[in-house]
C-alpha cells in the first residue's frame, strides 16, 4: 500500500493527527515537518491517477481549484512572502500537492546565496525531528487553517 493511501486510511479511521479538512477532491493536511512554517498538503482522494492530465477536465479543474483554495488559506493562516506549489510524485505517484509558504532567508545560505527551491535546503535539516510541531502547536495550526479554508469555501 502506498504511504499516501495509508495516511488517507488513517483520516477515514479518525487517526490522522495532521488532518485538517475534507474537500471534494482531496484532504488538506498539515505537513509532518515544519521548517517551512505552514507547510500543507492536499492529498487526492484516490490512487486512480498518477498525472493531472489523466483526469477528465472537470475533475482536473476541481482539484486545481481546491489546491489554490488550500494554498490561499495557508497563506492567510500562516503568512508568507510567496507560496510554492509542487506536485512531484517520484516518492509516491499518488497525486498530492505540496504547499510551501516561503519567506525571505528560509533556506539560510543554501541554494544560490539563499535563493532557490525548497529542495536546495538539506533534506536532513528539512526532515529533522526538531521541526516537528508539538501536539499543541499542531492543534493550533489545524484550527487556523480550518478557519481560513472555511472562509474561502
Ligand atoms: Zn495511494
Amino acid at each position: 500500500m502506498c504511504f499516501i493511501c495509508d495516511r488517507i486510511e488513517m483520516i477515514k479511521n479518525g487517526e490522522n493527527p495532521y488532518f485538517v479538512k475534507e474537500l471534494r477532491t482531496g484532504y488538506a493536511v498539515i505537513g509532518d515537518n515544519q521548517h517551512f512554517y505552514g507547510y500543507t498538503l492536499l492529498l487526492y482522494k484516490n490512487h486512480k491517477y498518477t498525472e493531472l492530465y489523466q483526469m477528465n477536465m472537470d475533475e482536473r479543474l476541481e482539484f486545481m481549484k481546491e489546491m489554490t483554495i488550500v494554498a490561499q488559506a495557508a497563506a492567510n493562516a500562516f503568512g508568507c512572502d510567496k507560496m510554492n506549489y509542487e506536485l512531484l510524485g517520484m516518492g509516491e505517484a499518488h497525486l498530492h500537492w505540496h504547499l510551501y509558504p516561503r519567506r525571505s532567508g528560509d533556506i539560510g545560505d543554501y541554494g544560490n546565496h539563499g535563493i532557490g527551491p525548497v529542495w536546495w535546503y538539506p533534506m536532513e535539516k528539512m526532515y529533522a525531528d526538531d521541526n516537528r510541531p508539538s501536539n499543541a502547536e499542531l492543534e493550533q495550526m489545524k484550527e487556523k487553517l480550518r478557519v481560513e479554508i472555511a472562509k474561502l469555501l
